[in-house]
C-alpha cells in the first residue's frame, strides 16, 4: 500500500544543547504570543463565545495560558449534527485517503513537535522529556492508524462454498463522541478520536478543561492536513453542560473515554439507556485508571527494579494510569531494594516543568488537597520514608509558586488493608509492600480491583513464566518499569475496574470503532 515500514518516532535527546535550546525557544515564543482566545470547532467553522474559561499553568496558576468557550446545548446540537452529516460522506472515503490524511497530520506533528511539547508543558504541567514522549506517541499514533485503516479495509478470509462468494468486510457505526483526560491531553484523545475516524466514524471530541489547548492543535493539524470538515468536533466547556447530554445523546453511536473510574462508570451506566428515538445500543470504551504494582523478586536485578519503580512512580509526579504506585518486595531483599528506591528518589528535583525538572506540579490544587490527605492518612497507618509533604518552588523573580508541588512520598510496610494500597491517588505517592516470598509477591499485586499495568522483576525463567500467566493486568511488563507503551507495540489498556479492555495502538483496536457485515452472493 505505500507504506514503509512502521518505526517508532525517536524522543529529543535534551542533553544535546542545541536541541535543548530549540526547546526553551518554543516555551518563549509561546509567552511572546501571549494567551489566545481558542474556539470550538462546528462542521470545521470556529466558533468564539463571550462566555469562556482560563486554562492556567499548573506550575504557576497566576499565568494564564488560554482561554475557551463554554459551550452550551445549542453548539452540543450544531456539534453532533455536523458529525452526522459529515459521517454520511465520510463513512464512504477510500481508507487509502484517510491514511494519507493521517500520515500527513504525522508529518506536521513530527514539524511543529517542539511547539506542541511547550504548549502541552504549559498547560498540564510535563517537563519536556514526558511531553516529548506523548508527541511523539501521538505521531506513531497517526503511522499506526494510517497502516491498520488500510488493513481493516481488507476485510478477513471466511471458508469458502463453492456456490456463493462470501466476504466478510468492516464498516464504520457512526458519531463517536470522545471524552478525554488532562494528564495526555495530546495522545489519548488522539488515540480515540483518530482510531474512530480511521475506521471511518465521525467524531465530537469533548477534551478535558485543564488541557484543550493540545486537543485545539490537533484538531487544526487534521484539518491542515486534509480532513473534511466535520469530521473532528471540538467542543469545550463544563462537564455539566457537555458530559452527560453527550453522552445521553440519541445521535451518538459509541462513547470513547479515558478517565476517573468515578465518571467511566456512570457513563458506562448512562450509555445503557435507550432514549427515544435512539436506534442501536451504544458502545462504551472507557479506561479508567490503575493501582499498578511492581514486583520485585530475589533474584532479580535489584538495581533495575529500583530504577524502574522510581520512574515509574514518580515520572510526571504519579499522574499516569500506568503509574507504579505499589512496589511490591520479597522480604529478602526488601530492606536493600527500598533503601536503594529512596535513595533515588531523594536525588529528584521537583520544580518547574518549562525547567525540565524530574518532578512537577500536580494538575491543581484541588489534586494537590486530595494527595495530601492520603500522605497523612499514610502517615497514621504506614511508616514514611520519604517526602510526605508539599514542596517548595521559587519562581525565577523569588516568590514562592502556589503550583501543587508535592515532594515524591515514599511509605514503607504499607497493609493490603489500607487505602494507600488499594485506592488511586494520581500523585507522586509509593506504597511499598513486603511479602513473605514471589508467591506471595504476585497474589499481593493481584489483590485490586484494578489490572492495567504491572513490572515483574526477576531473572528465573520459571518465576517469568508464572508471572505471564497469573499477573492478572492488561500491560505486564518483565524486567523493565510499567508505564511508556509505545503506539503499535505495547496494545495499551487493562483489566477489570481499569475499563472495557480496548488495547489502543494494537491491532485489535479498530474492531472497537468498526461493525462487521457478511455478505453472501450466489453465483
Ligand atoms: N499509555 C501511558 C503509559 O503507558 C499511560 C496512559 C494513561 O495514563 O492513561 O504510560
Amino acid at each position: 500500500e505505500g507504506f514503509l515500514p512502521f518505526q517508532h518516532e525517536p524522543y529529543f535527546d535534551y542533553s544535546n544543547l542545541e536541541i535543548a535550546e530549540r526547546q526553551r525557544a518554543a516555551f518563549a515564543r509561546i509567552r511572546e504570543q501571549g494567551p489566545q482566545n481558542y474556539p470550538l470547532i462546528i462542521g470545521g467553522e470556529r466558533v468564539f463565545l463571550e462566555d469562556s474559561f482560563e486554562v492556567r499553568n499548573p506550575a504557576d496558576p497566576r499565568e494564564v495560558v488560554g482561554r475557551f468557550p463554554k459551550a452550551r446545548g445549542e453548539h452540543l446540537e450544531a456539534a453532533i449534527r455536523a458529525a452526522e452529516e459529515a459521517y454520511a460522506t465520510w463513512q464512504h472515503s477510500d481508507p487509502l485517503q484517510r491514511a494519507a490524511i493521517l500520515m500527513r497530520a504525522g508529518q506536521i506533528f513530527r514539524a511543529r513537535r517542539m511547539e506542541l511539547n511547550a504548549y502541552m508543558s504549559l498547560e498540564n504541567g510535563k517537563n519536556w522529556v514526558e511531553a516529548d514522549g506523548e508527541v511523539a506517541e501521538s505521531v506513531d499514533h497517526c503511522e499506526f492508524f494510517a497502516r491498520e485503516a488500510v488493513r481493516w479495509a481488507a476485510g478477513k478470509s471466511v471458508s469458502p462454498l463453492s456456490y456463493e462468494h462470501v466476504t466478510m468486510t468492516y464498516e464504520p457505526i457512526g458519531v463517536v463522541a470522545v471524552i478525554s483526560p488532562w494528564n495526555f491531553p495530546s495522545a489519548i484523545p488522539i488515540g480515540m478520536a483518530f482510531g474512530a475516524i480511521a475506521a471511518g466514524n465521525t467524531v465530537v471530541l469533548k477534551p478535558a478543561s485543564e488541557s484543550p489547548i493540545s486537543a485545539y492543535l490537533f484538531c487544526e493539524i487534521m484539518e491542515q492536513a486534509g480532513l473534511p470538515k466535520g469530521v473532528l468536533n471540538l467542543l469545550t466547556g463544563e462537564d455539566s453542560e457537555m458530559g452527560d447530554p453527550l453522552v445521553d445523546h440519541p445521535r451518538v453511536r459509541m462513547v470513547a473515554f479515558t478517565g476517573s473510574r468515578e465518571i467511566g462508570c456512570r457513563i458506562y451506566e448512562r450509555a445503557a439507556k435507550v432514549q427515544p428515538g435512539q436506534i442501536w445500543l451504544k458502545r462504551v470504551m472507557a479506561e479508567m485508571g490503575g493501582k499498578d504494582a511492581t514486583v520485585v523478586c530475589a533474584d532479580a536485578d535489584l538495581e533495575a527494579a529500583a530504577q524502574g519503580i522510581v520512574a515509574a512512580a514518580f515520572g510526571y509526579s504519579g499522574q499516569k494510569c500506568s503509574a507504579c504506585s505499589r512496589a511490591i518486595i520479597e522480604d529478602s531483599v526488601y530492606d536493600q531494594v527500598l533503601d536503594r528506591v529512596v535513595e533515588l528518589s531523594r536525588k529528584l528535583v521537583v520544580g518547574l516543568p518549562e525547567d525540565n525538572a524530574d518532578v512537577g506540579p500536580v494538575i491543581h490544587a484541588d489534586s494537590a488537597r486530595r494527595i495530601l490527605e492520603y500522605i497523612e492518612e499514610g502517615k497514621r497507618t504506614a511508616k514514611l520514608v520519604l517526602g510526605g509533604e508539599r514542596a517548595e518552588v521559587r519562581a525565577a523573580d523569588g516568590t514562592v509558586l502556589e503550583g501543587g508541588f508535592i515532594q515524591p512520598t515514599i511509605f514503607s510496610e504499607v497493609d493490603r488493608s489500607s487505602k494507600l494500597f488499594r485506592e488511586e491517588i494520581f500523585g507522586p505517592v509509593l506504597a511499598v509492600t513486603r511479602a513473605r516470598d514471589w508467591k506471595h509477591a504476585l497474589e499481593l499485586a493481584n489483590d485490586s480491583e484494578y489490572g492495567l499495568t504491572g513490572a515483574f522483576y526477576s531473572k528465573d525463567p520459571e518465576k517469568i513464566a508464572y508471572a505471564r500467566r497469573h499477573f492478572h493486568v492488561g500491560n505486564l511488563y518483565v524486567n523493565r518499569k510499567c508505564t511508556g507503551a509505545m503506539s503499535g507495540t505495547h496494545s495499551f489498556g487493562g483489566y477489570n475496574m481499569s475499563g472495557t479492555g480496548a488495547k489502543v495502538g494494537g491491532p485489535d483496536y479498530l474492531f472497537y470503532f468498526l461493525q462487521a457485515k457478511t455478505t453472501a452472493q450466489k453465483y
